[in-house]
């Protein structure tokens, strides 16, 4: 009820369903947006796989995700067979995104159905804000005749990538026949000069790597995203987490090409600061792992800028010899370092580290594993980020002005690591095929080196960029504002 003048005036709220792809690099930024969301007015319903939730719950405790009046979690099945143990690590994302496509959509269309059943106690669906990669939930949105909204949590550059997956194919580039004999003729490097919006120079390595096709997940994954960027059309608009100024050519060309708008809105992460820090919906959070804050307190009095701050992500996974390659190139570089190390890093092994690495590295390294990220790279001790390049660590290390060390695994991972090292000015790549040589070499660099220093100054006015984008007034500020009045309220 809202006082309008001496009247009362009875007002639903707007309802916004809002669900990710179960894996980590997808919730995170859904969850900002799903409270951001919430801060505008919105009833929350924020939809978890069951598998997924009770992670979460394992790493949070079990008020984390109580909820609230206006914000609540739901469940549906992931459709893959259940896991023993609510700690257990990585996902597989292609198993993810075959299972979510074939088996959520008739959960989904219920859980909407109990929604609207339960009248009175929550306002009616009004919205659904989808994950690009869960468009199964397009068909249960028009049912209901709301709009959705298809968040692509990759960068811009790395969604126009998987937007021309089907003309990699129909130019006859994909799948590679014989892929050895490819890669040893340089297949990779064949240059991508038709692409709207990208930058010349681009190759056909810099494309999001499935199109390597050297794996038959990498095949499935091409056919799924192609279905997937095909179907986003039918959306009422899509939304990135990134903004105007770091990717406006890709933007634009990507504005021309497809029918939805298209709103870039982050980074989320700083957009979030807006929101009060003592809400009750601020202590809800998002973390798969269990954090380990104490990598805090081992930050705490180092140097300004001396630390390298080491993380793969969620889902990437290594041999053990490339840990070890890993390993000597921390030791050899004389640098301080924090190594998160996930317990399931190691491709079907545990991590094992040699004792001769751990007691070398005694005063100067901390392995941890997992950490709060973020307040990690905000800290003034970390001077440089050796990272997978996956989409949200890429940009929460420019909303910190921290330069990088690229690794890419897989996805768009290669694509973000071009733009961060060839057009963003802010990283150095490390060869898959990693040595310990090179690694030692290119932590010195990056610590204390020239090209490290520019890299830094370039960091930091990507961070200020950033800021701007995101505070009230700045550019993905507006358009997120934008957004809830063009799109999201018209289901009301
Ligand atoms: N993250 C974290 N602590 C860790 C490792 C990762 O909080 O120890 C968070 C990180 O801040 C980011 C997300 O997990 O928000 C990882 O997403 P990203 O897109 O970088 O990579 P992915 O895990 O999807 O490969």
């Amino acid at each position: 009820i809202v006082e309008i003048g001496s009247m009362s005036v009875r007002t639903v709220k707007p309802h916004a369903v809002c669900i990710p792809h179960p894996a980590q690099g997808h919730i995170n930024p859904m969850m900002i947006l799903a409270k951001l969301l919430h801060s505008k007015g919105f009833h929350i319903t924020f939809v978890n796989t069951e598998y997924n939730h009770r992670r979460l719950l394992h790493s949070r405790g079990p008020t984390a995700l109580d909820g609230l009046p206006d914000f609540r979690f739901h469940t549906i099945p992931d459709g893959l067979p259940p896991s023993a143990d609510p700690a257990d690590g990585t996902q597989h994302i292609p198993s993810l995104c075959k299972s979510t496509m074939n088996t959520c959509l008739p959960h989904f269309r219920d859980l909407l159905a109990r929604l609207n059943e339960a009248q009175g106690e929550v306002p009616p669906v009004s919205c659904i804000v989808s994950d690009g990669v869960m468009s199964f939930t397009l068909d249960a949105a028009e049912e209901l005749g709301v709009p959705e909204v298809l968040f692509w949590t990759p960068s811009a550059c790395g969604y126009m990538g998987y937007i021309h997956y089907k003309e990699v194919v129909d130019k006859g580039l994909l799948p590679l026949q014989d892929e050895d004999a490819r890669l040893r003729n340089g297949y990779l490097d064949t240059p991508i000069d038709w692409i709207r919006g990208m930058p010349a120079g681009h190759r056909l390595r810099d494309l999001p790597s499935f199109i390597r096709t050297s794996t038959p997940d990498d095949r499935f994954m091409v056919g799924f995203l192609i279905h997937e960027t095909q179907r986003a059309s039918r959306a009422s608009a899509i939304i990135l987490n990134t903004f105007e100024e770091l990717e406006r050519p890709v933007l634009d060309a990507m504005a021309s090409i497809l029918s939805p708008p298209v709103y870039p809105i982050g980074p989320l992460s700083l957009q979030s600061r807006q929101l009060r820090p003592n809400s009750p919906v601020a202590t809800i959070g998002s973390n798969l792992w269990k954090a380990d804050s104490s990598c805090l307190g081992w930050l705490e009095g180092r140097h300004p800028g001396s630390v390298l701050y080491v993380n793969f992500g969620s889902i990437t996974v290594m041999s053990n010899q490339q840990l070890l390659e890993f390993a000597w190139g921390l030791a050899g570089s004389g640098q301080d370092f924090l190594w998160v190390i996930r317990p399931d890093l190691v491709r079907g092994d545990s991590a094992a580290l040699p004792k001769e690495f751990l007691e070398e590295t005694r005063e100067r390294g901390l392995l941890a594993s997992w950490c709060p990220q973020e307040a990690v790279l905000a800290h003034p001790a970390v001077g440089g980020f050796l990272t997978h390049s996956g989409w949200n660590s890429t940009l929460e290390s420019i909303c910190e002005g921290v330069p990088m060390l690229c690794w890419p695994f897989f996805a768009e991972q290669q694509t973000n690591c071009r733009y961060a090292c060839a057009e963003w000015g802010i990283g150095m790549e490390i060869d898959s095929n990693v040595r310990r040589e090179e690694v030692a070499a290119l932590i010195r660099e990056l610590m204390a080196g020239t090209r490290g220093k520019e890299m830094r100054k370039k960091a930091l006015i990507w961070k200020e960029r950033a800021e701007n984008a995101a505070k009230p007034g700045g550019s993905s500020a507006t358009n997120l504002d934008n957004l809830v009045e063009e799109v999201l309220l018209l289901g009301r």
